[in-house]
């Protein structure tokens, strides 16, 4: 690694700051909150928003964290795909330290807030820490009030507050759904042409194939057909708010996907799965305006006899398609 005299200077003081006792005045000085503005020279892996980023101030050589990129304070606020992501990391972080450091161990931190000395606690983040010998960390142990069992008992006579936290968490931040659902529209035209659209290149699962306008649900809150609609708009500018929808086919999808991580440089495929569904409208005119959106290259209208034959639309696709009634 080649490095200017300054920056060598810079990469030891990060190494030496803990020894130095330089750290505590460093994060005083610091306003902004630095887990949003992570250094891309430093994150090594990345996910659906979460990243593998060294930890400037390490405990021990290999110490890196898992952080996500939205600024959250705490996990109850991770979406399903970001604590499954985070989830995974887990499992990586252990085996990668084992492989790189030839440490066994791993200690998992999460300090939350400031009394559990945190300096970054409105940002969060898990330490993953290489772990050989109990010098790292002691715990000062304390003097116990209380037995195993009635350490349990004081828990259990909390039990309204359990409930309470129980519903609360329910009502403010359960995630809906675990498997990604994706909707997409066969929409018919008066001359009993079906829309298609070419996917911009990074985007397609397959070079060279048309598919049908779509996408992930985001937003829970509202019903499937109103994520179709917003969907829908963005790709093809089409307002189909207000048009007759009906569901044609539900099934469980699954494909292989490249994941690029540009972290890495590199691209490998994983598998995908999603519950798919496709839903029919057919109240659209031929010369209604069509506009392809960011995710799209272009849109063509083409006979439905011809698309259920066609060598650039997948069999997933096809066999939907034929079950159109015209
Ligand atoms: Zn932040």
């Amino acid at each position: 690694m080649k490095l200017t005299p300054e920056e060598r200077k810079k990469q030891e003081h990060y190494r030496d700051a803990r020894f130095t006792k330089q750290y505590d005045s460093i994060w005083q000085s610091v306003g902004k909150c630095v887990f949003c503005d992570l250094r891309d020279k430093y994150i090594f892996f990345e996910e659906n928003g979460i990243v593998m980023t060294i930890s400037l101030y390490a405990y021990i050589d290999g110490h890196f964290m898992i952080v996500p990129r939205r600024h959250i304070r705490s996990p109850k606020e991770l979406t399903q795909l970001e604590w499954d992501t985070i989830r995974k990391f887990f499992y990586i972080a252990k085996k990668l330290i084992r492989e790189v450091y030839d440490i066994k161990g791993m200690q998992l931190v999460q300090k939350d807030g400031s009394e559990a000395q945190s300096t970054v606690d409105q940002h969060l983040h898990f330490h993953c820490i290489p772990f050989d010998a109990p010098d790292l960390c002691e715990w000062n142990y304390r003097k116990l009030q209380f037995t195993p069992l009635e350490n349990a008992e004081r828990y259990r006579q909390a039990k309204k507050k359990i409930v309470s936290l129980d519903k609360k968490f329910d009502s403010k931040y359960k995630n809906t759904s675990a498997i990604r659902v994706v909707c997409d529209a066969i929409i018919v035209n008066e001359k009993n042409q079906v829309l298609l659209q070419e996917r911009k290149a990074h985007l397609k699962l397959v070079p060279d194939s048309l598919t049908l306008p779509g996408g992930g649900v985001d937003n829970f809150d509202v019903p499937l057909e109103a994520e179709l609609a917003r969907e829908i708009a963005e790709e093809t500018g089409l307002d189909i708010s207000h048009k007759p929808i009906s569901l044609i086919d539900s099934r469980l999808g699954g494909t292989t996907i490249t994941r690029q991580v540009t972290h890495l440089d590199l691209a490998y495929p994983v598998s995908n799965h999603f519950l798919w569904n496709t839903y029919i409208i057919t109240d659209v005119t031929s010369t209604a305006t069509l506009t392809p959106g960011g995710d799209c290259d272009a849109l063509v209208w083409m006979d439905i006899n011809e698309a259920v034959a066609h060598e650039r639309i997948s069999p997933g696709i096809q066999k939907v398609l034929k079950k159109v009634k015209l």
